[in-house]
């Protein structure tokens, strides 16, 4: 994410450090290949003249010059406008109807109908009963989808005539007070361009559902087009919010970094993968460490609670004081790990993370030790002393691996297992593991 935008700007601080003095010209250097770095991000001309006025202003004042660290005291001036540009605090969804009603809208493309989905996963984690509504009537291929992702999440979509979406709205939410859904999430009509018919027809919506939340979905990689479609929008619709799709992808950060400013309306949340999971509350000051480079630990914790089954970390945590952790319960929090996303992933949000660790190599690790402990019996998952000669042979045969990958995984478990006394609370799982993979 933003590793563009993040080596640019790695630039304009090396500028800064390693000096013991600096001077003016140096700050105004470093200025400008942050200014640079924003343009080519694509962050919107505007918004740029504004955030370089902002930092000048503050990295020419007394305390960068005089300090024995400037290139730190700049980074930190850089960090608070870029918060401040993000829009400081975020801002979370005000449900307060019952049933809550949430609107996606946006250009066909943008990620709705997923984000449709994502949002409901993320809303029921939070302890809620959403219903999702298919009601863009002129993709038909758009309600298939919606209806797939309901399966695939188990989750109700509620479909109606198909024709007339002011309809299909009413009647959803008729359904979602008999089946005791608290929050409904439509998902409304996109086009490729920006159209008054279907400008006409979301607000029919509108005033007729009366939603909490407009919530118009933008896809951080088409730019600035995205930025001007988002003003077009939340002039016509008052929205309440954005969730900024795909930043994942190569998105350079102009759209993110832009649209706050521009239509005074907060990011909620942003796409990060295209699983029903890839979605994330927007915290301003994180994604700032993100584009900086800091690490995000705030958002990995996030990650960490909402897929950590807790009952299981529980009997985990016991097995692990009471030295019964077998190889059957270390498949299991391969899997529970597996579902915080690629060891990429977590990696980028830890400070400090090393960039050039060999994460294909981790990845590839981490499924070997997958297939050794596939091909142990049951028996020899609950006991690994059963493993003598000829039974590693056939799990190296079985797994597709040496008798000394077998081996190293057992030499693993067995420190690992020397170790286990000393882990007295939850959380400290998963370090124990790490030498384990
Ligand atoms: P809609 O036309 O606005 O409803 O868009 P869709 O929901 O059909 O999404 C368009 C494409 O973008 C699909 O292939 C999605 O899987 C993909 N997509 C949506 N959100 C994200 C995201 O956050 N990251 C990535 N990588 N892909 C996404």
């Amino acid at each position: 994410m933003f590793e563009n935008l993040q080596e640019k700007l790695g630039r304009a601080f090396k500028l800064l450090s390693g000096k013991g003095r600096i001077s003016e010209k140096n700050i105004e250097d470093a200025v400008k290949q942050v200014k640079l770095s924003l343009l080519e991000a694509d962050v919107n001309y505007k918004v740029v003249k504004e955030f370089i006025g902002g930092i000048t202003e503050k990295a020419l004042g007394e305390e960068v010059l005089k300090s024995f660290t400037p290139d730190q005291q700049f980074i930190k001036i850089v960090r608070d406008e870029l918060i401040k540009m993000l829009g400081e605090k975020s801002v979370p969804l005000k449900l307060s109807s019952q049933p809550s009603k949430i609107m996606m809208v946006g250009l066909q493309g943008s990620g709705k109908t997923t984000t449709t989905a994502k949002l409901g996963t993320l809303l029921r984690k939070e302890g809620r009963k959403p219903l999702l509504v298919a009601a863009d009537v002129y993709r038909p291929a758009a309600i298939d989808q919606l209806m797939q992702l309901g399966k695939q999440i188990d989750m109700p979509v509620f479909t109606g005539d198909r024709k007339n979406p002011v309809k299909i709205v009413q009647e959803a939410m008729q359904q979602a007070v008999r089946n005791i859904n608290d929050v409904v999430i439509l998902d409304t009509a996109g086009r490729l361009h920006i159209d008054d018919a279907m400008m006409r027809e979301l607000k029919e919506i509108v005033s007729a559902v009366k939603p909490d939340e407009i919530l118009m979905v933008v896809d951080a990689m088409t730019g600035q087009d995205a930025v001007n479609s988002a003003k077009a929008f939340n002039e016509a619709l008052e929205l309440s919010g954005f969730v900024v799709t795909k930043l994942d992808g190569d998105a350079r950060g102009g759209v993110i970094l832009s649209i706050r400013h521009v239509t005074g309306k907060p990011v909620k949340f942003i796409g990060i993968s295209e699983k029903p999971d890839g979605i994330e509350a927007f915290h301003p000051d994180r994604v700032a460490g993100r584009i900086l480079g800091m690490g995000d630990v705030l958002s990995l914790i996030d990650k960490l609670q909402y897929n950590i089954d807790e009952e299981k970390a529980k009997e985990m945590e016991e097995k692990f004081l009471k030295n019964k952790f077998d190889l059957e319960d270390f498949l299991d929090q391969l899997k529970e790990v597996k579902k915080l996303g690629s060891i990429a992933d977590i990696m980028e949000m830890i400070p400090g993370a090393p960039k050039d660790v060999d994460l294909a190599g981790s990845e590839k690790s981490m499924k070997r030790t997958e297939a050794i402990i596939h091909s142990m019996t049951s028996k020899e998952r609950r006991n690994p002393k059963l493993l003598n000669y000829s039974r590693k042979q056939r799990v190296a045969r079985g797994s597709g691996t040496t008798i000394q990958d077998v081996n190293k995984l057992l030499k693993s478990y067995d420190q690992m297992r020397s170790m286990m006394k000393q882990f007295g609370r939850k959380g400290k799982l998963l370090k124990g593991m790490k030498g384990f993979s």
